[in-house]
């Protein structure tokens, strides 16, 4: 039985609601804002796509806090060393310092809120050391409850007055208007109501980008991130102009074979479990979880030693218990069905690992929404916490200080705007409901595979400027195809919408790999065309915005000083430098295709975008008369697909 298309709501027709400070993506980040607004006395509105109550990372439960600073057991020094180590020397210290000084005030308060966190016998925080220097590593006993410990706290009745939840409600887009954030267009996932938001400032916190590449499984939705964690935010804070970074430092995680959820090296290793490979030997060989470690485990697997393992069947039984208390229940209670439905006992078997598909994730690698130390993007009055920020390895203790410190100081904003940006408005209305125009249209799995089985293809590491032409031509091309997708329900209307934010994802991915022709941390950002680090020229941030042609233009700016020296990695200075766009630079960075001289020809890209505005002959006259043969080839291409006014009898 089909379903009857839902009714296109008039753009008029809409929900529209007020408050001082938005939040948007009710996670770790979000849920710690939205407290903090209200504690300084704000009205906040916390919109999210799906249930606050068990919504984002957190929900899946959480066994430890990964980077605690905790007095007396580590400094906030040797953390921000570590960090700048593990991320090859791009690093902001300023804003990893604030994770680093804040993170002990964030654990208490959030003990005082009802989150347990382990003690020794001295009452003393029990951090364990993970890595071969530092000790940060903080178990959660009862970590699977922070969500819920925390959903309690904006259900007070003190904050309840402040803070209005609105769960199912996704926007699409943030509003600006002369240059600053006043608000969202979006949608209600289940009724399909259009809703607009007028707002004093704004705060993007919706988590990763982690339906970027598939999955070894194939699943669309078996990804090692949170799958409502579609990429929502790295979109909007790009189509709103702000300057994203790092984005081509992939994050890439280890994790368990077929299963897709975390290895646990961090929970097991203190009990004495360790990485090996099929012949029992360790080959680990780095100091901090970084894409220099990804690239270790990589290669042990694609060699005759691989597959690789966490070793815990030498443990004694009391640990092996322990692991299967914290891993069976807290962290996924469906891991210890998957392991016995294989007939798989820690007492008896190994664990294979393997690595992630690729995502966006500040929280574990470094491509994110540019931020300083409060949180602010570059965009007056928007701001960005927790994973979808350039704030590298913060995880989740970063999550919760970033969105502290984006709640605050958001809130010294306070005056509400004037009237909405209509024309904004009317863009994200089209964006969310054109499905319904032609409900048969390609459905949303369909179209999503495709295009991260393409970012599996062609941007997944190890990279090379050829294969990311082929991706970008890829994405311009599928342009259409998502224009052209079906869907009937509010629901499918949220899953199409993501693809549009998956897409923006993998454009900038691909963009931004090609745009730094060196090969830099490890597995992430690995280009087999220009294998070598080069900081003569790239010991710079990467930032990409939407220029004011609407085209994705790249900026190189400096690595502001160190505040704590480093050893091993020596700090350069450098100035801001504008890059332009990619396309006027395609040949210039990347190695496209020579032995037929085409596939990556910036004017056969030049021309798909064309295509898709029905050009009239003239338009394409210069493309047929090329000196690249595949570039004629296409424009007849294109002639055939479009037929010009005119042209028809040509073509009978
Ligand atoms: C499997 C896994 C294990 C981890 N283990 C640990 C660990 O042991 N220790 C540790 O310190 N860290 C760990 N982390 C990292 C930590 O969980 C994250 O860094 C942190 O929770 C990120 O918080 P966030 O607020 O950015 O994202 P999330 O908490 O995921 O929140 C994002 C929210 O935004 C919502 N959303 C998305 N798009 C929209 C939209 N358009 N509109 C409305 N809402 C939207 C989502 O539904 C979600 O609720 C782990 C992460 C994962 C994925």
């Amino acid at each position: 039985m089909t379903t009857t298309p839902l009714e296109i709501p008039d753009v008029s027709r809409r929900v529209h609601l007020e408050c001082d400070v938005l939040v948007i993506g009710g996670g770790t980040a979000g849920s710690m804002a939205a407290i903090t607004a209200a504690e300084h006395g704000r009205d906040v509105l916390l919109l999210e796509k799906a249930h606050v109550r068990h919504s984002g990372a957190l929900a899946m439960g959480m066994d430890g806090v990964n980077n605690a600073v905790i007095p007396g057991k580590a400094t906030p020094e040797d953390y921000v060393a570590e960090i700048t180590k593990a991320n090859d020397g791009i690093v902001d210290q300023r804003t990893v310092m604030q994770t680093a000084t804040r993170g002990f005030a964030m654990v208490q308060r959030l003990e005082r809120y009802g989150v347990k966190f382990e003690k020794d016998s001295y009452g003393d925080y029990h951090v364990r050391q993970v890595h071969r220097s530092g000790s940060y590593v903080l178990p959660m006993p009862e970590g699977k409850d922070v969500k819920k410990v925390l959903y309690r706290v904006m259900r007070e009745r003190r904050m309840r007055e402040r803070i209005r939840i609105e769960n199912r409600v996704m926007p699409v887009r943030v509003l600006v208007s002369e240059g600053r954030a006043v608000g969202a267009a979006g949608f209600n996932t289940r009724t399909g109501e259009f809703v607009t938001v007028s707002a004093g400032s704004v705060i993007l916190a919706t988590g990763a980008s982690g339906r970027l590449g598939l999955p070894a499984s194939g699943y669309l939705y078996g990804t090692y991130e949170n799958p409502t964690n579609a990429g929502d935010g790295y979109s909007m804070a790009y189509h709103a102009g702000a300057e994203l970074s790092g984005i081509e430092c992939f994050q890439i995680n280890p994790l368990i074979k077929d299963y897709n959820g975390p290895a646990c090296a961090y929970v097991g290793n203190p009990f004495g479990a360790y990485q090996v490979n099929r012949l029992g030997e360790r080959f680990v060989d780095c100091d901090y979880w970084s894409g220099q470690m990804m690239a270790e485990v990589a290669r042990e697997i694609a060699s005759p030693r691989g597959p690789v393992y966490l070793k815990v069947t030498h443990l004694p039984e009391e640990s092996i218990a322990a692991l299967e208390g914290i891993l069976h229940t807290t962290e996924r209670p469906t891991r210890g069905t998957f392991h016995a439905g294989r007939g798989h006992d820690y007492r008896t078997h190994d664990i294979e690992m393997h690595i992630s598909e690729i995502g966006l994730c500040g929280g574990h690698s470094a491509s994110g929404v540019w931020v300083d130390e409060n949180g602010a993007t570059t965009v007056p009055g928007l701001y960005a916490a927790g994973d979808l920020a350039c704030v590298p390895h913060n995880y989740m203790i970063g999550a919760f200080v970033f969105g502290d410190l984006a709640g605050a100081h958001a809130s010294r904003h306070g005056v509400r705007p004037g009237p909405l940006p209509e024309d904004q408005v009317a863009a994200a209305h089209e964006l969310v409901y054109r499905p319904l125009r032609h409900p048969d249209g390609p459905p949303q799995p369909q179209v999503e595979y495709k295009l991260r089985r393409f970012v599996n293809d062609y941007v997944a590491p190890p990279k090379t400027g050829a294969k990311l032409h082929v991706a970008l031509e890829a994405f311009a091309r599928m342009e259409g195809e998502i224009a052209a997708m079906g869907a009937r329900t509010p629901h499918e209307l949220m899953r199409c919408a993501e693809v549009t934010f998956i897409r923006d994802c993998a454009e900038m991915a691909a963009q931004a790999s090609l745009m730094r022709t060196e090969s830099r941390w490890g597995l992430y950002h690995e280009r087999l065309d220009v294998p070598e680090r080069d900081d003569e020229t790239w010991f710079h941030h990467l930032n990409l915005r939407k220029g004011d042609t609407g085209r994705m233009e790249f900026v190189k700016r400096p690595v502001h000083p160190y505040l704590v020296p480093v050893d091993g990695v020596e700090h350069r200075p450098g100035r801001v430098e504008y890059l332009g766009s990619l396309s006027v630079r395609a040949a210039e960075v990347a190695g496209v295709r020579q032995a037929s001289g085409a596939a990556g020809s910036p004017r056969l890209l030049e021309l798909v975008a064309l295509a898709e505005e029905q050009p009239d002959l003239a338009a394409l006259e210069p493309y047929l008369g090329d000196d690249d043969p595949a570039v004629r080839r296409a424009a007849v291409a294109t002639l055939t697909e479009v037929v010009p006014a005119g042209f028809e009898f040509a073509l009978v």
